[in-house]
């Protein structure tokens, strides 16, 4: 066993299964066992938890059609027997360990005002340098974007370095959680002219919807102005 990588679900045995997620560069990695179970929509909690930390909740076979929050199999054909052991960890077992907290919170489906509160309790350059590693560790959209929520929503003006480099090399995919780190963690003038400056590369028909969702998070009246002369089509409804 030695060097074998280990199956991303159960972490026991060696992977040797390679399945495909929506992003090619980063497969599901896992043992036949848990293949199996994951094509069978009954991974047991702990294993649904790990492939969700590692691939997002909203992930293909481990979204909320298949399994709860807490990692609980909805579709399975046989009941799926879960021990002590097998249990998802709440948000009560990982909120003093960060690296755990951080975890917890990719699998949530919402970044949620408890997992806020719990990860404010811990250093902020501490959880900067963790969320900016696991931003760049990982190729899922999903959980890049759970970063991003977390600078915007804990981190704020602590960031701003890092939401600053972001803001001129990322593309169009981060554009939401993107601005809403921007609003809270840059001064408002520069902030907007980041945002603005990126919402001019979005299409007619997607602007109103894009522009507001990217932008509600400022609270200057320089928005309403702009509204209204850039999107032809903007209706409040
Ligand atoms: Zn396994």
């Amino acid at each position: 066993m030695e060097n074998a990588v280990l199956c991303e679900a159960c972490q026991k045995n060696a992977m040797n299964v390679v399945e495909d997620t929506d992003e090619p560069k980063q497969p599901y990695q896992l043992c036949q066992q848990c293949h199996k179970r994951l094509l069978n929509n009954s991974l047991r909690p702990i294993e649904w938890y790990r492939l969700a930390v590692l691939h997002s909740p909203k992930q293909f076979l481990l979204h909320d059609d298949f399994y709860g929050e807490d990692g609980q199999a909805f579709l399975s054909e046989g009941d799926v027997i879960v021990t002590k052991e097998d249990k998802a960890p709440t948000l009560q077992d990982v909120r003093q360990d960060l690296a755990s907290l951080l975890d917890f919170s990719i699998t949530r489906w919402f970044l949620e005002a408890d997992v806020i509160d719990a990860l404010k309790q811990h250093d902020q350059q501490r959880i900067l340098d963790s969320v900016q590693n696991r931003f760049n560790e990982t190729q899922h959209i999903e959980v890049k974007s759970r970063m991003l929520e977390i600078a915007a929503d804990v981190l704020g003006t602590s960031a701003a370095g890092w939401v600053r480099e972001l803001m001129i090399q990322t593309d169009k995919e981060l554009l939401y959680p993107l601005s809403w780190a921007t609003a809270s963690s840059l001064p408002e003038d520069e902030g907007l002219q980041h945002v603005l400056e990126k919402l001019t590369s979005i299409s007619e028909k997607e602007l109103p919807t894009d522009a507001f969702i990217c932008m509600y998070r400022f609270r200057s009246n320089k928005i309403l102005d702009w509204m209204e002369s850039a999107c032809t089509h903007f209706h409040v409804h």
